[in-house]
């Protein structure tokens, strides 16, 4: 199959068409990349089972593994849920369009093939204007997991997902690189007292002002405890590049030591290494390939360049990487949580 990737300008006009052939392309039960604010995602109409089941087949992803639905319309919610609690409506009134998911119990349009065979379904209004018209154009209710294969980092550019469904997927809209960088805050809300399933940049303090009382998954906290999470796409080994990924936690000057003495082992030994520091940290490295993943003066940046950093060290072919670790409050806990997933828990406190 030939993957056209479609360039989205500045131009309105020309915009709407090529968004209404892409739509087509999703009512005819076909599949369309697009952009959101958190990463790229992979669209199909989530109310056709023949539709998401193409997404499962493109990416690899594990059949138990259930698809976000994307809405345009607050009041398309009702539409595919069988009721929406007080807590959900405060929630969507307060961060739609943006970067949170909430579970539901669904309705019976969903199919059991979106929804992995939950009765639940994750729905979420995208703070991104193509991904909006988009939905509006493929008839309103888009499954749209992240556009990468299965178990590779989330794509953040339009690239990643060429290197990963190219021939795979008819079409790519290519609407430059994405805002934020980490995938939704997932909250299960059929719960009197919400859950967050999957921390994200709609941070725990955050709900907690709007609604209340919120608790975290505890099966979030390792990948080797009893409890599995709640969100079945969290227990897969996800977001992992190809080299060993090591985190190494403490206090910042002894970090950049020990990193600089695991560098020197590392390469003494044959091996290529890659150190993954911040704006200010970067220049205290001396070997190894050093890339700075932002500032900690911001930590929305660390957000937005985790998952390019992880694809620029796989196609560097290095066989370690060493980072430095992130402070838990705000957007550096899902930071964290991507992080320690991607390195399979592997830290080294100092
Ligand atoms: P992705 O769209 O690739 O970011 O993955 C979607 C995430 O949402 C996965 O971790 C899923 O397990 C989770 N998810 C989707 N639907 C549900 C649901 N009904 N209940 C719990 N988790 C869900
Ligand atoms: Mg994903």
């Amino acid at each position: 199959m030939e993957t056209v990737i479609v360039k989205i300008t500045e131009n309105d006009i020309e915009n709407r068409k090529k968004i209404e052939a892409a739509g087509a392309l999703l009512r005819q039960g076909e599949l369309a990349a697009f952009p959101t604010e958190t990463v790229y995602g992979l669209g199909a109409d989530a109310l056709n089972p023949q539709a998401s089941q193409k997404i499962y087949e493109a990416k690899g992803r594990p059949s138990d593994n259930p698809l976000i639905v994307h809405i345009s319309k607050i009041e398309d919610l009702e539409k595919i849920t069988k009721r929406v609690p007080e807590n959900a409506r405060k929630l969507a009134e307060r961060f739609w369009p943006g970067p949170l998911t909430m579970i539901f119990e669904k309705n019976e349009l969903v199919p059991l093939e979106t929804t992995g065979g939950l009765q639940t379904v994750a729905v979420r209004m995208p703070d991104h204007p193509t991904a909006l018209s988009l939905i509006q154009a493929g008839g309103g209710f888009i499954a749209a997991p992240s556009a990468n294969t299965s178990g590779k980092p989330s794509p953040t550019r339009a690239e990643h997902v060429a290197l990963d469904l190219q021939g795979r997927i008819p079409m790519i809209l290519d609407g430059g690189p994405v805002g934020i960088g980490i995938e939704s805050t997932i909250l299960d809300v059929t719960e009197t007292v919400p859950v967050i399933l999957r921390p994200g940049s709609i941070t725990k303090e955050m709900i907690r002002e709007v609604i209340g009382e919120v608790r975290m998954d505890p099966g979030l906290a390792k990948e080797d405890t009893q409890i599995p999470p709640k969100a079945p796409g969290m227990k897969y080994k996800h977001y992992a590049p190809k080299a060993e990924l090591i985190l190494v936690a403490g206090v910042q000057e002894k970090v950049q030591e020990r990193i600089n003495d695991l560098v020197r082992e590392g390469t003494e030994a044959g091996k290529k290494v890659g150190v993954i520091g911040t704006d200010e940290s970067c220049g205290k490295y001396l070997q190894g390939i050093v890339k700075s993943i932002g500032t900690r003066t911001d930590e929305r940046t660390i957000a937005r360049h985790l998952y390019g950093i992880l694809r620029e060290f796989d196609d560097l072919k290095v066989d370690i990487i060493y980072s430095e670790s992130f402070s838990a409050p705000g957007i550096g806990q899902a930071v964290m949580n991507r992080l320690l997933k991607a390195a399979g828990h592997q830290v080294i406190e100092v």
